[in-house]
């Protein structure tokens, strides 16, 4: 547990995640009198994964779907990254939601800005590798009158944001071509959203994000996956295997078998239609009787 403080200018609070490499705190900053969050990871470690998370954010700063970066260092100890401080991840808010689960218009409106988020790092020339519920936040302050109504494009005024760089790797090369499969390189990711590919260890490419997206936006609707439940990475990829099919949709709107059908054939190269997936979010909302009063997102009703 860390305390203290860092730098003299900022002043450690409470821990608020740990994940497989670092753990984050709010913390106070005593030069702009804000709070932040600070990602520690300890220095020497293996894999310094947050310097190559810190190279990402910094190429993303033009995107309004990452928190904002504001400060990285090291000493002996650890290696450390501040940035804005966030909302609360989509995890946890689904778990402590009714029935663990979201409603169409909540999936579809935070589900077109995954898309959105998705294809900004993918224009930065990575891919993210590591798609899921915890590494979304809701953007601190936000409302969803401010998404209806709209703000310049250029305040970060989204709903949400991507957080954690530390899994995602460049796909293009200098002269900005697609960096070829390197065959079988290992499971990347996270057991319950990772796509096939990565269970059988494959390369991963730009598709495999909409995969991993797709299993998380199946989750929101209907509250689990068939392998939710289950721990074991294996047999996490038996149960992938036979669900992955129409049965998975089943009982929601047509447009998610569209969107399994369509990355389905999606290859290693292709760039994926970021338009199209939109299109069918917005039509699986329109074609729905979400009612102008239901338009308010699931964590405004209480
Ligand atoms: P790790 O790479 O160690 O898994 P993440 O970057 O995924 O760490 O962060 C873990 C959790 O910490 C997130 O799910 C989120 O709840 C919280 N978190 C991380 N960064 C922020 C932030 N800028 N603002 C608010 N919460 C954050």
């Amino acid at each position: 547990m860390l305390t203290g403080s860092i730098r003299g200018r900022w002043h450690l609070g409470a821990r608020i995640g740990k994940g497989g490499f670092g753990e984050i705190y709010i913390a106070y900053d005593f030069k702009t009198q804000l709070h932040v969050a600070i990602k520690f990871e300890k220095s020497g470690c293996e894999k310094e994964a947050l310097r190559f998370e810190i190279e990402v954010l910094t190429k993303m700063q033009s995107s309004v779907f990452v928190p904002n970066f504001i400060f990285s260092g090291c000493n002996k100890e650890y290696n450390f990254l501040v940035m804005d401080l966030q909302g609360p991840n989509l995890a946890s808010i689904r778990r402590n939601h009714k029935n663990r689960c979201f409603s169409l218009l909540t999936t579809v409106k935070i589900g077109i800005e995954m898309i959105k988020a998705i294809k900004d790092i993918h224009k930065a020339g990575y891919i993210h590798r590591d798609i899921k519920p915890s590494n979304f936040v809701l953007r601190r302050g936000t409302k969803l009158v401010d998404l209806i109504k709209g703000r310049p494009s250029n305040e970060r005024s989204t709903l949400t944001c991507m957080l954690d760089f530390g899994l995602a790797r460049k796909y293009l090369d200098k002269e900005k071509r697609i960096i070829k499969s390197r065959g079988e390189v290992g499971f990347r990711g996270t057991a319950r959203y990772a796509s096939l590919n990565s269970h059988i260890g494959q390369d991963l490419s730009r598709r495999d994000d909409f995969w991993s997206l797709f299993y998380l936006l199946v989750e929101f609707l209907k509250g689990e996956l068939p392998w939710s439940r289950v721990k074991d990475r294996k047999l996490i990829f038996e149960l992938k295997k036979k669900f992955t099919n129409r049965n998975l949709v089943k009982g929601l709107p047509s447009q998610f078998a569209l969107f399994l059908k369509y990355i389905i054939k999606l290859k290693f190269p292709d760039i994926p239609d970021y338009k199209y997936l939109i299109s069918l979010l917005k039509q699986a909302l329109h074609e729905s009787d979400c009612k102008e009063r239901d338009k308010i997102m699931d964590w405004e009703k209480d």
